[in-house]
């Protein structure tokens, strides 16, 4: 128990957590690019905000949150998702008085208690954008075109975008009548819960991952089908601005977000290759959440990736760039007066921005040369009793195998020199 992490959770290692610091990196500058802020928010909320903003009759509601009381005796839930979170935090700094549309970033942790498989972990990563105060179908089209943007970024471009439109609650009476209608013969194969969606939110069965509820839903009656005239409207205007930015995508009717606060547009990114979890991302537009979740009615669209699906598709297509992790610098001693000497210059390196590291292992100087070539070191400084008498000490170069003497008080700026790839 004490040397084992709980199901579902990973380390991110040294030598891995490099490919998220490059992902996050391209991430943050997407978002920039496209003019959205990042927003940070707690890792824990009330529970009641999840209930009502992802929804009572989901699966992460009914069986996935991680859920206590506080030692207050009040209800706590690990965020399963970020939306619900980024709305109450619109609502309570009134981010909505300021200049409208609000665009948002957040990246970090989430919970859901699922059962773990490739791809699919109990503690994972979104990074994910949430637009306020804007019911502009372009609006839509540039959270895609930002998220294929993103991964064609970071060299995915294959990936497949699925895009359709729920509808709206005026439309909804419709698709309600039509899928029970369609659903009533086979009420008894359904799912415990999928009986119950019948009556309360039937939209809901088409979400629902048991395999016999999967295949009823297959032939069902679909929202496209049933669009009022303004949401038919927003839906072709959202597909002819994807088309106008060059954004590839293809339309997929049995995409749903079965609450009633998902409207018009929703779609989700495929990585076909990484195995049964090949959701590498979605969204989708949500115009009554924030009225859900205790404000006015003001329009709203996001999208939420997994950084872990992200970084396997990546993995799986030989597309991790080679990342340096390792100190530049390594500084070699011989001797004890050498080694404080180092000591001194160490600081020096670090203080002058140089990435630097030396031995603390009383290691012998073959053996310091050899642990700067394993740690992939651009340069080896070799400092022992002679060249400190010669106020200088030897610098190697350790991709070119040359070596060649450097004054003492000259080393620090030569090396920043070298390194910023600015020789004279
Ligand atoms: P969702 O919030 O369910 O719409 O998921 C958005 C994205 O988060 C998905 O496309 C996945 O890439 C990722 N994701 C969701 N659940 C998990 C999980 N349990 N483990 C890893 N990634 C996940």
């Amino acid at each position: 128990m004490l040397t084992t992490r709980p199901r579902g959770t990973a380390d991110i290692l040294p030598g891995q957590v490099e490919k998220w610091q490059y992902v996050e990196g391209v991430a943050a500058q997407v978002f920039r690019d496209y003019g959205y802020r990042e927003i940070r928010t707690p890792i824990f909320e009330h529970t009641e905000l999840f209930i009502r903003g992802v929804g009572e009759d989901t699966d992460i509601v009914e069986k996935e949150m991680y859920t206590f009381q506080d030692r207050g005796g009040r209800s706590i839930t690990l965020r399963p998702e970020n939306t619900a979170a980024v709305v109450r935090a619109y609502l309570e700094n009134k981010l909505y008085a300021g200049p409208q549309p609000v665009k948002l970033y957040y990246s970090g942790p989430m919970f859901r208690y699922d059962r773990p498989q490739a791809g699919r972990y109990r503690q994972f990563h979104q990074f994910g954008v949430e637009v306020f105060g804007s019911h502009h179908p372009a609006v839509d089209a540039e959270v895609m075109a930002l998220v294929m943007d993103f991964y064609s970024r970071l060299g995915l471009n294959d990936l497949e975008l699925h895009v359709n439109s729920v509808g709206c609650p005026n439309c909804r009476p419709g698709v309600r009548k039509a899928l029970q209608e369609y659903f009533r013969p086979s009420l008894e194969e359904l799912c415990p819960n999928c009986k119950n969606r019948y009556e309360r939110n039937p939209l809901r069965i088409l979400d629902c991952k048991t395999a016999k509820c999967a295949e009823l839903a297959e032939a069902a009656p679909t929202t496209v089908d049933c669009l009022c005239p303004d949401c038919e409207r927003h839906f072709l205007q959202v597909q002819q601005h994807l088309r106008d930015l060059g954004v590839p995508f293809t339309l997929n009717k049995s995409l749903v977000r079965g609450l009633d606060y998902y409207t018009h547009t929703a779609f989700e990114i495929m990585a076909p290759d990484i195995g049964a979890q090949s959701s590498v991302g979605g969204g989708g537009r949500y115009n009554g959440l924030v009225e859900a979740c205790g404000g006015t009615s003001i329009p709203g669209i996001g999208a939420a990736l997994g950084i872990e699906r992200i970084i396997l598709a990546m993995e799986n297509r030989g597309l991790i760039p080679a990342i340096k992790a390792g100190p530049d610098v390594f500084l070699a001693t011989a001797g004890d007066d050498p080694a404080r000497e180092g000591f001194r210059l160490l600081a020096e390196l670090r203080a002058a921005g140089v990435a630097s590291d030396m031995d603390y292992q009383g290691r012998s100087l073959k053996a310091q040369m050899k642990y700067a070539a394993k740690v992939e070191a651009l340069y080896t400084i070799i400092l022992g009793a002679e060249e400190m008498d010669r106020g200088c000490v030897s610098l190697r170069d350790m991709t070119a195998g040359s070596q060649r003497e450097v004054a003492r008080q000259d080393v620090v700026k030569v090396l920043k020199e070298l390194l910023n790839g600015c020789c004279d």
